[in-house]
């Protein structure tokens, strides 16, 4: 997104959706056992037990550990924003119903 600077918070880390070059470039990196498959079949990277990408670091500054092969849905991140938040519009979202209950 043109203008968009990234602070570095994470918020933006939850499950990335992976495509077949994703899975290659991260294999050949050397990693293994980071995909979940949905019921769908829809591939993404496997989360933390809090929701967020397994390969994030997190901490004052957020850390991407395989940020030379991450996945091009991160690369391409953010597409849009709710607001000033970072977090994905899904989660955004929930927090947006959960507030107007
Ligand atoms: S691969 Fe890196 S940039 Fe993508 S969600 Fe995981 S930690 Fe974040």
């Amino acid at each position: 997104m043109k203008g968009f600077r990234c602070n570095r918070c994470g918020d933006c880390c939850y499950t990335p959706r992976l495509t077949d070059k994703d899975i290659i470039r991260i294999k050949k990196a050397g990693y293994k056992n980071f995909i979940f498959t949905d019921n769908f079949g829809v591939k993404y990277i496997k989360e933390k037990a809090n929701g967020k990408c397994m390969f994030l670091k997190e901490g004052k500054t957020a850390t991407c550990t395989i940020h030379p092969y991450r996945a091009e849905i991160c690369r391409k991140y953010p597409t849009i924003l709710n607001g000033k938040s970072c977090k994905p519009v899904e989660f955004s979202f929930d927090k947006y119903l959960k507030e107007r209950k």
